[in-house]
């Protein structure tokens, strides 16, 4: 099924994993997805490293089992920065060959490391390419406090209109800890005329260090009152979990009453939480 379909009848609730490190076995995944099937998420994705090729299989199998073996309608990433078009439609290919329908064309992050190909410069560009090589369901990227390369809100939503006119038909936003850059980046997005979904991404925070570095990276602000709790936890590992469950939920809940279209739980791999957080919140995301 094409996610784009879901939004039709309900608000999504949908999840994202990452394939396991390269050195241990993507067995380990398995086990945290049966937990996952349980709590029916409309959709789960699975991240792909746009650093090498060699996880992209993974993506794909960790995809292709979500579908065929646990029944759950799946996505697959596919960041395009260091990729040929030659590697692309292999990709391409790979996911018809699995039943993937639904693509989340991204341009990656660009790593000094690695001399980006010229094929794709952004996700546009990939999402085009898409568009003339199958039937695929595509989604794309969003920044609700402007991407970190662009911090001009206004010129970063001019470009995501070339995405979305490109053909992404679903949005999913980075995550963010204060509701208010959603609803602001909501308003903007309508007056571009980006009518498509947008579902919030958010992600429980259970490490205060994990996400102080995960905030620089994304270049998204902690609220104060964000701060406040994880210093007044970092030392108390399972008060520090049920302090981010417990922001995770109000972040919902505030959403879900103000319309949001879906959200996209960053599981990091934790079926336990990811759990805790589907049973405090999934009457009020069904009602
Ligand atoms: P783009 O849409 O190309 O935007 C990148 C920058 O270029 C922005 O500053 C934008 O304003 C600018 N830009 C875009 N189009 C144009 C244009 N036509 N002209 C001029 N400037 C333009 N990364 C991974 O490697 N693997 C993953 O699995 C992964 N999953 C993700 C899932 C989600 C929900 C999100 C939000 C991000 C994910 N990322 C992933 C990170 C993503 O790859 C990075 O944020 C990356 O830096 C930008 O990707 P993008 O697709 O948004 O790029």
């Amino acid at each position: 099924m094409k996610t784009t379909e879901l939004f039709k009848n309900k608000k999504v609730l949908s999840f994202e994993i990452f394939p396991p490190k390269r050195t241990s076995s993507v067995d380990t995944i398995y086990s945290t997805l049966e937990e996952l099937k349980d709590l029916k998420p409309d959709f789960i994705s699975v991240t792909y490293g746009a650093g090498g090729s060699e996880n992209c299989n993974t993506t794909i199998e960790i995809a292709s089992a979500i579908k065929h073996k646990y029944g759950v309608e799946s996505v697959a990433h596919l960041p395009s920065i260091n990729l040929s078009k030659e590697e692309v439609l292999l990709n391409l290919e790979k996911f018809k060959e699995n039943g993937i329908e639904n693509i989340l064309a991204l341009r990656g992050d660009i790593n000094p490391e690695i001399t980006p190909k010229d094929d794709f410069k952004h996700a546009s560009d990939l999402i085009t390419f898409i568009k003339a090589n199958g039937n695929f369901n595509i989604i794309g990227a969003c920044y609700p406090e402007g991407h970190t390369e662009n911090k001009d809100l206004d010129k970063d939503i001019e470009n995501l209109k070339i995405k979305v006119d490109a053909g992404a038909e679903h949005l999913v936003t980075q995550l963010f800890f204060d509701n208010n850059y959603f609803y602001n980046f909501q308003d903007k997005i309508k007056k571009t005329g980006i009518n498509v979904p947008v579902e919030a991404g958010i992600m429980p925070v259970t490490n205060k260090k994990q996400i102080e570095k995960m905030a620089t990276l994304c270049g998204v602000q902690l609220p104060k009152k964000f701060i406040k709790m994880m210093e007044k936890y970092e030392h108390n590992a399972l008060a520090m979990r049920d302090a981010g469950i417990a922001y995770a939920v109000d972040q919902i809940v505030d959403l879900v009453s103000q319309g949001v279209d879906g959200i996209h739980l960053y599981t990091m791999n934790n079926p336990y939480i990811a759990k805790r957080i589907y049973e405090a919140t999934h009457n009020i995301i069904n009602a």
